[in-house]
């Protein structure tokens, strides 16, 4: 299910929000207070089949942060505990008489500090639940519910962080690593943001106070549409990304944004060795997306990393030949073929 279906689903609908059902194996449902519903086995179902919109929260700041980009900060108005980890969203309800109760998810992009404030990136698509949301003023009111979700959080410290965002898509990272990097997090984290055009630009002065604390960190920009005297990364993501990597191994992935860029990273990555339960994915649109392998074949040739085992990097050095016998296998020529 989109998130446009999601959204448009009447309050009885049974399906729960895409993000709910995706993460249903290890989603965290915060406790419900007094008597509610709530099934052990599918608890995501449960909560998607009664009106779970009950919480509020009031608009406090609201920044226009690049053209067709906002920042909105709420405060939390309800009686309500309100905590969240670095990867967590909330579910909007409209609440509004011509939109009736259309309802879509937002990540929240602040990181977690124990108080009853939170911000949310917000991309204006010329569609009904972001449009009103952005036309909402300082004081007006918010139906949601959650936050829940799946923590950004790793689950270890002994691997390194490779973050790759699309447009608002970073929301969520700027949420992670302040929260991360302050706990003492100190493996190397590198983070690609691809944007389409220079005015797209913005938080960078967040991305660059945390260059300036944490060595360990570092963040590159790919504009798709750059201009003449760019002097970042050029091209989407999957061109400008994959020929920095030296190596995959040892590390986790986090992707999230457009979920083409993500659909063709996780199936590219697979391809190549990376286990995809080290790929963590949020995908906020274009979630039916499916690559053409033609597409697959042009981002793997982008990889330089060889480190994992694959078939198709092995195949490509010459390294592994399942249909050659033992014997033959041991002396591929300079060029990667094979010399039976
Ligand atoms: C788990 C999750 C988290 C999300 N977090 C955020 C968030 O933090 N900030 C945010 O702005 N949106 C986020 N979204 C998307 C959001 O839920 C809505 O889908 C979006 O605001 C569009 O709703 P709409 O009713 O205005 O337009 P719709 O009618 O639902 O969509 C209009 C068109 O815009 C496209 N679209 C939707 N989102 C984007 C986008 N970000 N960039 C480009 N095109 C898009 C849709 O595919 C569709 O073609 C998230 C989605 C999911 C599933």
């Amino acid at each position: 299910m989109t998130s446009e279906e999601a959204g448009s689903l009447g309050e009885e609908a049974e399906e729960p929000l895409p993000g709910y059902q995706r993460l249903a194996s290890d989603i965290d449902i915060l406790p419900p207070q007094g008597a509610f519903p709530v099934s052990r086995g599918a608890p995501e179902r449960k909560l998607g089949r009664v009106n779970r919109y009950d919480r509020r929260a009031t608009l406090v700041e609201r920044r226009v942060l690049c053209p067709g980009t906002l920042g909105l900060t709420f405060e939390v108005i309800d009686s309500e505990p309100f905590h969240f980890l670095p990867g967590y969203f909330i579910a909007i309800r409209a609440d509004d008489e011509t939109l009736g109760k259309r309802r879509s998810p937002y990540c929240i992009t602040s990181p977690p500090d124990g108080g009853r404030r939170f911000r949310l990136l917000l991309r204006l698509v010329h569609g009904e639940l972001s449009g009103h949301l952005g036309s909402l003023d300082l004081g007006d009111v918010i139906s949601f519910r959650g936050p829940s979700g799946q923590s950004m959080i790793p689950k270890d410290d002994e691997r390194a962080l490779l973050l790759l965002a699309t447009g608002v898509g970073i929301g969520p990272f700027l949420s992670l690593l302040p929260y991360l990097l302050e706990l003492g997090f100190d493996q190397p984290v590198r983070l690609f943001w691809g944007l389409r055009h220079l005015d797209d630009l913005c938080l960078v002065d967040e991305l660059e106070a945390l260059t300036d604390t944490y060595a360990n960190f570092e963040y590159r920009i790919s504009l798709s549409q750059p201009p003449p005297n760019w002097d970042g990364l050029c091209g989407r993501v999957t061109e400008s990304v994959p020929q920095l990597l030296e190596t995959l191994g040892g590390t986790r992935y986090y992707l999230v944004g457009n979920g083409a860029m993500i659909e063709e990273m996780t199936d590219v990555l697979s391809d190549l060795g990376v286990n995809r339960r080290d790929v963590y994915r949020e995908a906020y649109f274009n979630v039916r997306y499916r690559a053409q392998p033609a597409t697959l074949a042009e981002i793997r040739a982008r990889f330089v990393a060889t480190d994992l085992f694959s078939p198709f990097t092995h195949i490509e050095a010459g390294l592994f030949m399942p249909e050659v016998p033992a014997t033959a296998r041991s002396s591929p020529s300079p060029g990667g073929k094979t010399t039976p």
